[in-house]
């Protein structure tokens, strides 16, 4: 007999706000495909403990229709596990009619869409009386195109209530729809982050203002946005009503937000938990877990027990940052027989399992675990552990202005002597940026700013020296480089993520000095290559086959010449983006990737 196939809503996240049909499902399936970060790993304890989970997000619509084919023909019920309910964003047409293709029956179960938890989270009545009678669900255009009569300047202009689902990532570009539909500038808006989840988040504000307050906060991704006047109750107008979000916003604006990508390791149940709360606050992490958790918090990747010193070694230069929950004496001793120094060193942040703590324990400025231990303080509502001096000064270190900048530290055996000055208000000249002396150094005793830079500079720390070369400075390197790309057809990102840290990681670089990536106009549909962009907010550059062999390289692809008439793909394209003819990584060829890097010329980048 042929096995069931269900599409369900998981709901919003609260593992309580899952349909009962739903959790029936889920305790019936013998395979179940979720979709990705957005469905809570908790909500898949109610599967059998034998039952196959699949993520969805690393599956292609054929694969999923593959999977799905293959389990019910052998019989397997399988439940399709979408966030919130399926007929919003769920992208199940394209599934159904694939399965009416191959004449599989399905039935669909709905869920409590995030929209509502947002709406709830807020109390809001989107259909308030006296306001509008109206809601309206819509999303901005992303990489799946609006019908041009639903562009939110149009659909805007009346009162009704407006929520809008994937549009979070361009706060200013929604406000100036609404503003040109002639919504006013005061008009009520609301943006819940994680609706229902541990670490939701509420910013509420106007149209004036609330692009501001979501930079601060530092939300970019998972949220509702609401807007219109029923979103405003009497005397809840600038409310934040979430506490965990007071304090993340108030560490947010002192302390910019950590964004490199993260593993994080567990070994108990509770901090699992907790593992799994932080990691659906960042951007860019991994929760690491033993096996023998591995079904239940099956989201997670899994480690052998006693491997854990293992797991560490090998993800070690893979990840820009390492967040142990467990004892600090553990991840000390875990960690001792890998570090190499300040420069290179990744951050190492350790948690309590209650989230209580929060202790940046090695790399807090360049490799930012200061900025990640604020980070996942403001997440769990507990408390960041800093001890560098400055920072418990207040006063920004030097290393800790390169890395929020992405400027390289050009002499680090300076960074000791310099910051020292600082401390002791030691007199320094400055070479910076005139907004960045402003910001961060003005008020402070003993600095002067003695010349504002150029883009064609670098920053510079020196003593007081009339400029002259000899006298010892800090200088610091704000170029960044531009990544030239070269691959065979169905490269995976993964593959070309590991490819970039490895070259990176060989040039001495890191992944937030990356300006750029290039490659040949023949990549320009690669999916990896344009996913691996999209996932580090890189700009892509392709250049045709003139520009490119116009280019003399130190080395030439034989490879592509053949296939396409190309001399060189990775070196060419790094040199072309960066406007240099030097380049500061050669091609390496690195598991069907290759890579080269350039530092892109301040004066000639090709920056369009
Ligand atoms: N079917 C889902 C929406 C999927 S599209 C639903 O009904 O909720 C994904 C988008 O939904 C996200 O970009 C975000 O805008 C929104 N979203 C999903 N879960 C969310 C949550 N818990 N809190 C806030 N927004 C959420």
């Amino acid at each position: 007999m042929k096995g069931k196939v269900i599409i369900a809503g998981a709901g919003p996240g609260a593992v309580d706000l899952i349909t009962l049909r739903a959790k029936n499902a889920l305790e019936q399936a013998d395979v179940i495909i979720y979709a990705g970060s957005l469905v809570n790993p908790e909500i898949l304890a109610f599967a059998k403990k034998e039952a196959e989970k699949v993520n969805s997000a690393g599956l292609s619509l054929d694969e999923v229709i593959a999977l799905t084919f293959n389990a019910v023909n052998a019989g397997k019920n399988v439940v399709r596990l979408h966030t919130g309910d399926p007929a919003m964003y769920g992208a199940i047409s394209e599934q159904m009619n694939e399965l009416d293709k191959l004449k599989i029956k399905y039935e669909v179960i709905p869920g409590v869409s995030s929209v509502f938890a947002a709406a709830a989270a807020v109390k809001a009545e989107l259909t308030m009386p006296g306001i509008t009678q109206t809601a309206i669900l819509t999303r901005r255009a992303g990489r799946t195109p609006v019908p041009e009569a639903e562009d939110l300047k149009k659909l805007a202009a009346n009162d009704a209530s407006i929520a809008l689902f994937l549009s979070v990532a361009d706060m200013p570009g929604l406000v100036a729809d609404f503003i040109e539909a002639g919504r006013s500038p005061e008009t009520p808006v609301a943006v819940v982050y994680r609706a229902s989840w541990p670490n939701q988040k509420v910013v509420r504000g106007t149209l004036a203002d609330i692009s501001e307050k979501i930079e601060s906060a530092g939300i970019k991704r998972q949220a509702i946005i609401l807007v219109g006047g029923a979103i405003e109750r009497g005397g809840e107008k600038s409310l934040l009503y979430d506490s965990g979000f007071a304090h993340g916003y108030r560490g947010a604006k002192e302390n910019v937000k950590f964004e490199g990508k993260t593993a994080i390791y567990a070994i108990t149940e509770k901090g699992a938990l907790k593992a799994g709360e932080i990691a659906g606050g960042m951007t860019k992490a991994t929760v690491f877990v033993p096996e023998k958790f591995s079904s239940q918090f099956s989201t997670f990747e899994s480690f052998g027990s006693q491997k854990l010193g293992k797991l560490i070694k090998h993800n070690w230069h893979d990840y820009d940052a390492h967040l142990f929950i467990m004892a600090t004496g553990i991840a000390v001793r875990k960690i001792a027989p890998l570090l190499e120094g300040k420069t290179v060193d990744p951050a190492v942040v350790v948690c309590d399992e209650l989230g209580n703590n929060s202790i940046s324990l090695l790399s807090g400025h360049i490799g930012g675990a200061n900025r990640l231990a604020s980070t996942v303080a403001g997440i769990t509502g507990g408390k960041a552990v800093i001890t560098t001096a400055t920072d418990t000064n207040k006063l920004v270190a030097f290393d800790e202005l390169a890395a929020i900048n992405g400027w390289q530290v050009c002499n680090p055996e300076m960074i000791k002597v310099f910051n020292a000055r600082l401390l002791a208000g030691e007199e320094m000249d400055l070479m910076l940026p005139e907004d960045i002396f402003e910001k961060k150094y003005k008020d402070i005793r003993g600095l002067r700013l003695i010349a504002g830079l150029s883009e064609a500079e670098n920053p510079v720390v020196t003593l007081n020296c009339k400029k002259s070369t000899k006298q010892p400075c800090l200088r610091l390197f704000s170029t960044g480089y531009a990544i030239g790309i070269g691959c065979r057809r169905n490269i995976t990102v993964k593959q070309i993520e590991k490819a970039v840290r490895t070259a990176l990681n060989t040039a001495g670089l890191k992944m937030d000095m990356v300006r750029c990536l290039a490659s040949a106009d023949v990549k320009r549909y690669e999916a990896g290559l344009l996913d691996f962009a999209t996932d580090y907010n890189l700009l892509i550059k392709f250049y045709g086959k003139e520009s490119l062999n116009s280019i003399v390289t130190p080395h030439s692809s034989p490879r592509a010449e053949k296939e396409f008439g190309i001399k060189s793909v990775a070196e060419a394209a790094a040199m072309l983006a960066a406007g240099t003819d030097k380049l500061v990584l050669e091609k390496q060829k690195i598991d069907g990737v290759t890579i080269a890097i350039a530092a892109v010329s301040p004066e000639k980048g090709d920056d369009d």
